[in-house]
């Protein structure tokens, strides 16, 4: 017997419609890549998705097809976020810091039919389009005023003016709710780059999970500032939990940079922001430089990479905002994990509960998920165990774009993230490695982001990574690889006395490098891969 409830179709333009209603006044500001900034309001922002889908009907666009976008976080990409979505098209935001051959490889993949692209952008569009030969039209997201002259690419169009060719009068269409609304490849880290097509249902039902109290804990009262971009896993859903909760919308364009970012955050009355631990180290810096204070700034949420506890610290004892660590992927749309305490801990002492706060989290509503062995066999929840980690849940992909790979599907319906890590009674789980980056030193497992995260806690280090190399006798031993903060001169020997008592001996690494910099993949995480051709044939020091 099925309940007697409306069969209402959950889909991502009724998130706008329903801001646009409800909060018809609440703000949208953008810092605009022309220079200056935009400010319109929800209500609005819908007519102009609404213009946006006539005009994508008008150029030939059906239900399916993927419209791509190279885009910052401005008001135009949130515009295309509805208005293609919207009318049943699929809005793949495409990684403009990937590799110009991985571009070619996605939007030919993907077979994109339009590319939106902001200004910032145009050099790179010119290169790519002579390779990608489906893409019917190039628009750039600005006005006539900005539109170049000339360039190579013979017909661009301007986004202004196709959308002043168009009424706001649209109803939006009523489909199913599993139809495909965005795309989004995956950075390819560790393999080439995976198409994850997210449906309606799934982004409606990840924005309803990411506003939880335990998770990013927002509401209208709430400005929220994504620093995380909208190319990546779609800016981790907020350009559709803010229309959704109804709060006011801060888009930094590219102007991401600490000194524009905390500008923003001021003069916008910011209270919650998004982003990788890179991008907060950045700010970090320069807080403490300028001794700088956020007058709203108070709640924010890392993932991505791992937030190493010397971030959370500063952040919690210089800055007075609260970090919460989180865990996620372009399969899991992308919110998996979210630390925030159990009442049971909140007795703990402040050493303990900190200890925990560095964890990936617990698992939200919606994300089911195990951590098992070689074999399959689930591992026990007692924090020590660790395994590759398993999910699945109607926000996590079920297979790839155009691709018949299901190596990362079990028959039994989970997905396997990659990921290595251990879960602790309370849930609350501990990314100890990827699978590929673990370190296996005598059989044993040894956690590269533990190592890092020690290392970043030292006063001279400005970044760290940890790779495992081979060893005859050990068959890998860690290397630690180092950039040193701008007039330090921290020592080899004195960082690797840096681990005593705070590691097993035997994960101490074996050696130390200086670097200028470190290889960074398209999304900001460290390319281990990268590294470890660059140090490949590298021989440890002999220890006597
Ligand atoms: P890619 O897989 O191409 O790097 P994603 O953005 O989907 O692109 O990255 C997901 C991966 O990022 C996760 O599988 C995990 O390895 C890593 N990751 C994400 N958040 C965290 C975190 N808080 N701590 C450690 N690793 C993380």
């Amino acid at each position: 017997m099925h309940g007697l409830m409306m069969n209402e179709p959950l889909r991502i333009a009724g998130l706008l419609q329903h801001a646009a209603k409800w909060h018809a006044d609440t703000e949208i500001v953008t810092r605009l890549t022309e220079g200056g900034f935009h400010r319109y309001t929800y209500h609005a922002a819908h007519l102009r998705a609404k213009q946006l889908a006539n005009a994508l009907l008008e150029l030939g666009v059906q239900n399916g097809d993927r419209i791509g976008t190279l885009a910052w976080n401005n008001h135009r990409h949130f515009e295309l976020y509805y208005g293609v979505s919207g009318i049943g098209a699929v809005c793949h935001t495409i990684n403009p810091r990937l590799f110009a051959e991985q571009l070619i490889y996605i939007i030919n993949h993907a077979a994109d039919r339009f590319i939106f692209f902001d200004l910032t952008f145009l050099p790179l569009v010119e290169k790519l389009a002579p390779h990608c030969p489906n893409v019917e039209g190039w628009i750039l997201l600005t006005d006539r005023a900005h539109m170049p002259e000339p360039s190579s690419l013979p017909d661009i169009r301007c986004y202004e003016d196709l959308l002043a060719a168009h009424s706001s009068e649209f109803e939006w269409p009523i489909f199913d709710e599993n139809t495909a609304s965005s795309l989004c490849y995956t950075s390819g880290t560790t393999d080439q780059p995976k198409g994850v097509l997210y449906s309606h249902r799934s982004t409606v039902l990840h924005s309803y999970a990411a506003a939880l109290p335990d998770c990013f804990n927002c509401s209208a009262r709430d400005v929220i500032l994504p620093v995380v971009p909208m190319f990546h896993v779609n800016a981790w859903g907020i350009p559709y939990l803010a229309p959704m909760i109804g709060c006011k919308l801060v888009l930094p364009g590219p102007g991401l940079d600490a000194a524009s970012l905390h500008e923003l955050f001021e003069n916008e009355g910011v209270t919650f922001s998004a982003g990788v631990p890179t991008i907060w180290f950045g700010l970090l810096t320069f807080m403490r430089e300028k001794k700088a204070r956020f007058r709203t700034l108070t709640k924010m949420i890392v993932g991505g990479a791992s937030c190493p506890p010397a971030l959370l610290k500063a952040f919690d004892e210089e800055l007075g905002v609260t970090i919460r660590h989180a865990w996620g992927m372009s399969e899991t749309s992308p919110l998996g994990t979210v630390n925030t305490p159990k009442s049971n801990q909140l007795s703990l002492s402040a050493d303990e509960q900190f200890a925990i706060r560095t964890k990936q989290g617990r698992s939200i509503f919606g994300i089911d998920m195990k951590i098992v062995d070689d074999e399959g066999r689930e591992l026990p929840h007692n924090g020590l165990a660790f395994g590759d980690l398993l999910v699945r849940g109607p926000f996590v992909a079920g297979g790839y774009y155009q691709s018949d790979n299901r190596t990362q599907f079990t028959p039994d319906g989970w997905f396997r993230t990659g990921d290595v890590a251990t879960i602790d009674p309370d849930g609350f789980m501990n990314i100890t490695d990827r699978s590929k980056d673990v370190i296996k030193s005598g059989g044993e497992w040894i956690s590269s982001i533990d190592l890092e995260n020690l290392a970043v806690a030292h006063p001279g280090v400005a970044e760290a990574a940890v790779i495992g190399l081979p060893h005859p006798k050990w068959s890998e031993r860690p290397l630690l690889v180092v950039v040193r903060k701008p007039e330090t001169d921290v020592s080899k020997e004195e960082l690797l006395d840096f681990f005593e008592g705070k590691v097993a001996h035997w994960w101490k690494p074996d050696a130390v490098e200086f670097v200028d910099q470190l290889p960074h993949t398209a999304t900001g995480k460290l390319l281990k891969t990268k590294l470890r051709q660059d140090f490949a044939g590298y021989e440890f020091p002999v220890v006597q």
